[in-house]
């Protein structure tokens, strides 16, 4: 079995924007010509906009070439929902066919709710949680349902052969309405079969057993440079036979991966130079033969391209919703290089080898040599697939270990993402709330953005690139443990370094103040607000969260003593407090040397025990204490981003001009999205 290294830092900012006093300030804003970055809140979700600062500096080919990767970037959107639940794309089409031609009473409280839960498909790209993967389901009753299907006479349903429209709705309404169906996409639970009770459509039909017994045939052990096994298929059981059906474009998903390298094709014709061109090549054959040697040779290909001002990602990627850790959904990011900031990623990674070097691990853990960390800021300039709405700020690719040992990786930072949160952010009253003195929350204003780009730059281009294996352990030793823990040591040597008088030395901060407001943030996060996207009585189960609060809790109990961390209690609010910076640095160090050794040696049993005892359970009064102060902000907890939309002007067949417009109708722009980008056939059966 192959184990990915997990390596997109998911959203860490959590100080978001209130709605109803948002909407008010951005409305004051656009009418004095501001920029809108608040869209529109729903249920625990809020759509925001990014800019794209420097498109209209770049020269007509390099826009002609984002507008080909964009299209590319959202032709993979159905793949996305399907991965997710095997009925997603039938629901969605039931449910957009309902909007458009319900001729009821639009206007009712029903139908607005109605309306919500379309919108949380949409975000959620599918009826579960994007977040927790749980179901959710709509505040409407199933009577009201039928009655929406009746009276929608002009809607496309997806009837069978056949079938009556009651039948049809007989046959969709418990999708969405029975909790008992597909209860959960992700299920990682202790003692159960993993797979079979996943509602993720990787895997049909089989057991956890099978898939294991499948992928353990074709692991070779003594292969240094292993293919990222099952990473581009689905498994089914067929006729009594487990059988893998590949993402290609004549094998499944063909009908939007053809469209795909439609637009890749077009974008390899404008490529910057011959590096990026042959890139681009190499995964439309890989999306041609879905043979995963190929991709690899992609990989290396592109992760050797660091001088085009234009990037993207394109492909089956990231593991995280296989609860096998195997099977990658598809997504897409489209970028260009954020020149300026980039100075500072490029001083990060010049010194990544002085930073190896003095990272507080055993030496045996230790890079000799750090080679080929590329690190740069981008400006995004579309999302697709699993990265839209929800993206990353933070990306470091390619994830096979052997490329990353071999060839190196490329680190970025989003930055004109995390611009658009602290916009959005300011003035949400999360900070006042949550912080204990007016000097933390001074603090967090002045540095607070700064602190948590060089956390970004750092996580990504040094934390995930430091370490090494000893020889004979296997990336998939620590199991279902490897991705918190591997999001820990990242997240440690980010910590870590931010309070090293290097990073003063080398201009990156003008003071170790910026690490304090990292410390301040990162401690008020994990031990608190993180805690908001929780609901009451549940265990934490995200990654990047169960990475959080280890780090967090483990420092706050090992400092006890030296009083490192103090829990105050005022009024019956609880507020945790650094009393020692220093001391705290030195707890984050001595972690980030126990991890490292955890995963170098392979120590599940070590790595288990501290993720469980210190990243699962949440302390039940302290977390109704916080879900109450936060519902009182009415912030909703998750945000997501609309796309920016290129259009083009042609003459005589050829492109003489790209726009780029800021839509900032959320609903319009998924309505055009299914007309346009629709291209896989909806399951029925
Ligand atoms: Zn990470």
């Amino acid at each position: 079995m192959n184990f990915k290294t997990f390596s997109v830092m998911m959203i860490s900012i959590l100080l978001l924007a209130s709605c109803k006093q948002k909407v008010k300030e951005t409305d004051e804003l656009e009418a004095s010509g501001e920029f809108k970055f608040m869209v529109e809140q729903f249920a625990d979700l809020r759509v925001l906009r990014y800019q794209v600062p420097g498109f209209d500096e770049l020269s007509a080919q390099q826009k002609e070439l984002i507008y080909y990767l964009s299209e590319a970037a959202l032709c993979g959107r159905d793949i996305f929902f399907d991965q997710n639940y095997k009925y997603n794309l039938l629901i969605r089409n039931t449910l957009e066919e309902i909007a458009e031609n319900y001729t009821g009473d639009k206007t009712s409280q029903d139908f607005e709710n109605f309306m919500i839960y379309l919108k949380r498909v949409w975000f959620s790209n599918g009826i579960h949680h994007h977040y927790s993967t749980e179901k959710f389901f709509p505040e409407i009753t199933e009577a009201y349902f039928a009655e929406l299907i009746k009276n929608s006479p002009e809607a496309k349903f997806n009837l069978k052969e056949g079938e009556s429209l009651d039948e049809f709705t007989a046959r969709v309404s418990p999708l969405i309405f029975d909790p008992n169906i597909a209860p959960k996409k992700v299920v990682q639970d202790a003692g159960v079969d993993i797979v079979a009770n996943s509602a993720v459509n990787f895997y049909e039909g089989v057991t956890q057993k099978e898939v294991e017994a499948y992928y353990k045939k074709m692991h070779n052990p003594n292969d240094n440079q292993p293919i990222s096994y099952g990473l581009n298929s689905k498994l089914v059981k067929i006729d009594g036979k487990v059988t893998e059906q590949v993402y290609s474009k004549n094998g499944l998903y063909k009908e939007a991966i053809e469209k795909i390298v439609y637009w890749l094709e077009k974008a390899a014709t404008v490529a910057e130079n011959d590096v990026q061109k042959a890139h681009i090549e190499k995964l439309i054959e890989y999306y041609e033969d879905g043979d995963l040697k190929t991709w690899d040779v992609y990989n290396v290909l592109w992760v050797q391209d660091i001088d085009s001002h234009i990037d993207y990602v394109n492909g089956f990627v990231e593991v995280y919703d296989d609860p096998m850790g195997m099977k990658a959904t598809w997504e897409a990011v489209v970028n260009f290089k954020d020149m300026e900031a980039t100075k500072r990623t490029e001083i990060i990674s010049d010194n990544a080898q002085w930073f190896e070097d003095h990272s507080p691990v055993d030496p045996r853990f230790k890079k000799e040599e750090v080679k080929g960390v590329s690190a740069k800021v981008i400006t995004v300039a579309q999302l697709g697939g699993a990265c839209y709405p929800t993206t990353p700020i933070g990306i470091n690719l390619p994830n096979a270990n052997w490329i990353r040992r071999d060839h190196g990786s490329k680190s970025v930072t989003m930055e004109n993402i995390t611009y658009a949160y602290d916009q959005a952010a300011s003035g949400s009253g999360v900070l006042e709330e949550f912080c204990f003195s007016e000097e933390e929350i001074a603090l967090s204003r002045k540095y607070g953005s700064i602190a948590d780009n060089l956390h970004t730059d750092m996580h990504e281009c040094l934390g995930h690139g430091s370490g090494k294996m000893l020889p004979g352990v296997s990336d998939g030793a620590l199991k279902n443990y490897h991705s918190p823990l591997e999001e820990c040591r990242a997240d440690l040597y980010a910590l870590y370094f931010l309070m090293d008088n290097k990073m003063v030395e080398l201009g990156l901060i003008e003071n170790l103040d910026v690490a304090k407001a990292g410390y301040d943030k990162y401690i008020r996060n994990g031990l608190m607000l993180q805690l908001t996207r929780i609901e009451l009585g549940k265990n934490i189960e995200q990654a990047h969260m169960r990475n959080r609060a280890t780090i967090s809790n483990w420092c706050y109990e090992k400092g006890k003593e030296d009083n490192v961390i103090e829990k105050k209690n005022i009024d019956g609010k609880t507020y945790f407090v650094i009393n020692d910076y220093d001391k705290l640095r030195e707890l984050f160090g001595e972690l980030l040397a126990e991890v490292q050794r955890i995963k170098s040696t392979g120590d599940f049993e070590a790595g288990k025990n501290l993720i469980e005892a210190y990243g699962v359970k949440i302390d039940q009064d302290l977390h109704k204490e916080i879900l109450d102060r936060y519902q009182e902000l009415k912030v909703a907890p998750y945000g997501g981003f609309m796309n920016v939309k290129y259009v083009a002007t042609e003459k005589d067949g050829k492109i003489t001009d790209i726009k780029v417009e800021y839509p900032d109708d959320y609903t319009k722009q998924m309505l055009e999205y299914s007309k346009n980008y629709s291209f896989l056939p909806i399951i029925n059966n």
